[in-house]
């Protein structure tokens, strides 16, 4: 899951970057509005927190921007107001949820997980396809009763693999999502971690196979 956090408190954004990453969640943080809007426009997010008050351009406009732009994307409003008039006007633009500073970390995370959940996405602890689970709480690949360990990466990619599962991933999706796009990964990055992935895969006698479309991405399936 990724998640794109546009918040100009530079202590407060990288502390609430910190606590969503022990959550397993990928972060990505922009400091003024502008910068938060060009980040949101790509769609690669799964979930976008919102400040109000920003350099440049404001959440509002953020909002407005993003949804005029039929992008679904849950949205979670967060401000230092508390007058009622900045909730309706949030939620008139199409926010999914709001929370007022100062808050508790542990109603933080619970809305995330809430707002998450709505999308439809699989977030739970553990995800299923054919004779394989991947389990989120103990970072492992199972089949049968045999498991392996997996890396932050490699736990990543099994996740985008299976969440999408038959449909062919790009390889530049999964350096978007996973590395970040001013990262330097590079394509082969991809393809050293799904090699070991396929090893893993082989070392529990999965029936799944990863599979590659030449030049183009990944996709999980059963071998037939
Ligand atoms: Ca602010």
């Amino acid at each position: 899951m990724k998640i794109l956090l546009v918040e100009d408190e530079i202590e407060l954004a990288e502390a609430l970057a910190e606590l969503m990453k022990k959550s397993k969640y990928s972060v990505d943080i922009a400091n003024d509005g502008e910068s938060g809007l060009d980040c949101a426009m790509s769609g690669i997010y799964d979930l976008i927190i919102l400040d109000i008050m920003l350099p440049k351009m404001n959440g509002y406009e953020i909002l407005k921007n993003i949804r005029a732009e039929k992008l679904s994307t849950p949205v979670m409003m967060l401000t230092a107001k508390s007058e009622t008039e900045d909730k309706i006007k949030g939620l008139d633009y199409g926010a999914d949820d709001y929370l007022t500073k100062p808050f508790e970390t542990g109603e933080f995370l619970a809305r995330v997980r809430a707002l998450l959940r709505r999308k439809g996405e699989i977030e739970e602890d553990r995800l299923e396809h054919k004779d394989i689970i991947l389990d989120k709480n103990a970072y492992e690949l199972c089949c049968g009763k045999k498991s392996v360990k997996l890396g932050m990466k490699e736990y990543q990619i099994m996740e985008m693999l299976i969440a999408n599962q038959h449909n062919i991933i790009p390889k530049e999706r999964f350096i978007e999502k996973i590395w970040g796009f001013d990262s330097e990964a590079e394509y082969n990055n991809i393809e050293v971690y799904i090699s070991f992935l396929r090893k893993k895969l082989a070392v529990i006698g999965a029936q799944v196979k990863i599979k590659a479309t030449r030049g183009v991405g990944y996709y999980i399936d059963k071998e037939d």
